[in-house]
């Protein structure tokens, strides 16, 4: 393994890494520096975050300006503002003994005049996110015609964010005869099409294998019906007391909604999402990365570029719609050598996308089950213990109140005063935990005694469902180009949540009736009675139950019977609502 002094990294570089406590190079350092020096090649790296791969670019780039030189010599795009002050300042952390080399950060939201002065004060590397480098490049206001150097760091983060025409942009107005170093954890058809175009027979580099999760990353997954997803969230962070971590969700609706909930019950939790406004957001990454935060919950947009080390924890509140963002995700924790573990919390219908991702990471996941009250209990009670044990006491602070303190517990034991110790931190626990159910979809069904056969499962969820739907009257029907599928995407799109399980669909010519899970029956009402479907205003009231079993039959043949609906695949939710109508179908069969 070749040292940064045996890389050809000069004297005042080395002393600023080392200043870093950077003492060997990490793998992707030691491939890209010495290639950086040895030919005038392009790069493409496919490493996550977290690998180094700032220093790996950086470190170089900084050692090939000179003194003199007084344009822009080196492009450093990035996806986010985040990354890109990060980037500019690590950056400045390696060039603290190269005073000459200027660095400037440009990104949005911040002010463009303020930007355009520090980039003609003079910048010899410009980290930019596209969007405002193009803007500051159409107005004039920068200029790269001298540029030796472009580098394109999270590529698949930008074209995932939409900057292609950005990207494209850019690249189209830089020098020729630049060299281009393209960083990227995935290499989706997008990133390779901007190598293809931009740059000339590049040399490959990987670090791990290719779209892997970080290698010190364990991945576990949850398995709990829907509507015990946050109980279940609850739970994995009362298990892991220490946690400090991110939990991403779907959309921006749901991560207040699961923040709020946290701060309510008492976690040390905060939203990150597209809704605030800069100063918040700089507000909440201020407390998470102080750790004054436990818990970031995050949409993956907001998330993008968040360069936190020691996450303990990437909480999959729910699975991302492209399984290719789970290594992104996944990628925030096990950073820079330590270990981390990347949870998904899955429902019975999103159980069989593990394997998927599992193809795409190379890793194989660990499905455990959610842990009881029982457990919670043992491990808060023994964290609190521990914490007992190391805690630093101040002598001096607290002599003056010892002996009255000593004095007013005189009439207790030494066991006693360790029960009440106990019990004054930990009934909360206790009592919260006390005849918790099992949240375990295996677990709950074998406590039940069913069968684990798809027979069984399927006849036990029946009839929980038959007791938990609420049946809704819709003001439009077939005579309106309604179809099931039409209701199921209805109910996706209008709540933005699509882990309603529906229940029977009844279309009649002019009305149609369906059912919600009564959990998200107010959500669905609210949802409704504010739209329009194909130009038609839409109304819908709760509707009697008395209705059902005529409803049930009419939906088989309204839409062509079960054979039909089960084989549809347009519905995003038509794999679960097809089991769920089928098992109905059964276990009334049965009867
Ligand atoms: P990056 O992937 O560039 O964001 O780096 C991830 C983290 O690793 C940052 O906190 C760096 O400061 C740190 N780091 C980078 N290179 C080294 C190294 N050779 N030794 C120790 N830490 C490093």
């Amino acid at each position: 393994m070749l040292s940064f002094q045996e890389m050809g990294l000069s004297p005042e570089v080395i002393e600023a890494v080392e200043e870093l406590g950077f003492e060997t190079p990490t793998p992707i350092q030691e491939k890209v520096i010495p290639l950086f020096f040895e030919n005038d090649k392009d790069i493409v790296g496919l490493a996550q975050t977290g690998t180094g791969k700032t220093a790996a670019f950086g470190l170089p780039i900084i050692e090939t300006i000179e003194k003199k030189n007084k344009s822009v010599h080196a492009l450093i795009l990035a996806p986010t503002r985040e990354l890109c002050i990060q980037i500019s300042r690590d950056l400045e952390d390696f060039a603290r003994y190269k005073k000459s080399v200027k660095i400037v950060a440009v990104y949005g939201g911040a002010s463009m005049e303020t930007q355009i002065r520090a980039l003609r004060k003079g910048a010899n590397i410009v980290v930019a996110t596209p969007g405002r480098m193009l803007d500051l490049l159409n107005r004039g206001a920068a200029n790269i015609t001298k540029l030796q150097i472009a580098v394109l760091d999270e590529a698949d983060e930008m074209l995932n964010m939409g900057f292609r025409d950005e990207l494209d942009g850019i690249l189209q107005t830089t020098p020729e005869n630049k060299r281009t170093l393209l960083f990227s954890a995935t290499m989706p058809k997008e990133v390779a099409r901007i190598a293809k175009n931009y740059m000339h027979e590049p040399v490959k580099i990987t670090i791990g294998k290719q779209n892997a999760g970080a290698e010190n990353v364990n991945h576990i997954f949850y398995q709990v019906h829907a509507k015990d997803r946050y109980l279940a969230l609850k739970r994995i962070a009362d298990y892991n007391p220490d946690i400090y971590g991110i939990v991403f969700c779907r959309t921006r609706t749901e991560t207040k909604e699961v923040a709020d909930k946290l701060i309510k019950d008492g976690y040390n939790a905060d939203a990150l999402h597209g809704d605030l406004s800069q100063s918040q957001r700089d507000y909440v990454m201020k407390k998470f990365r102080d750790k004054s935060l436990q818990m970031l919950v995050a949409t993956d947009v907001a998330a993008r570029g968040i360069d936190v080390n020691d996450i303990s924890h990437v909480i999959n509140y729910n699975l991302p719609d492209e399984l290719e963002i789970y290594t992104h995700r996944s990628g925030r924790t096990g950073r820079a050598g330590k270990s981390g573990i990347s949870i998904a919390i899955v429902n019975f219908r999103e159980r069989n996308r593990i394997p998927q991702i599992e193809k795409i990471i190379g890793k194989k996941f660990e499905q455990k089950l959610v842990p009881t009250g029982d457990e919670i209990c043992k491990r808060q009670l023994f964290n609190l213990i521990d914490r007992m044990e190391k805690v630093r006491i101040d002598e001096s602070q607290i002599e003056p109140f010892m002996e009255k303190v000593n004095k007013k517990l005189e009439w207790l034991s030494k066991e006693e005063i360790i029960k009440h110790f106990v019990s004054l931190e930990f009934n909360r626990f206790l009592d919260y935990y006390k005849d918790a159910p099992d949240l375990n979809i295996n677990a709950r069904k074998s406590a039940k005694g069913s069968s684990d056969s798809g027979r069984g499962r399927r006849e036990g969820r029946a009839g929980k469902y038959d007791d938990n739907f609420t049946r809704f009257f819709l003001n439009l029907g077939r005579k309106d180009g309604l179809e099931a599928k039409n209701i199921i995407g209805l109910v996706n799109d209008k709540t933005n949540n699509r882990d309603i399980n529906i229940g029977d669909i009844d279309i009649k010519d002019n009305f149609t009736f369906f059912e919600v899970s009564q959990d998200f029956a107010d959500d669905v009402l609210k949802a409704f009675n504010k739209g329009s479907y194909k130009g038609c205003e839409i109304r819908i009231e709760p509707a009697e139950k008395s209705g059902r079993q005529g409803g049930r039959k009419s939906f088989s043949k309204s839409s062509g019977g079960r054979g039909k609906y089960a084989g549809k695949k347009s519905g995003k939710r038509s794999g679960r609502s097809n089991g769920e109508t089928r098992s109905k179908g059964r276990s009334r069969k049965k009867k």
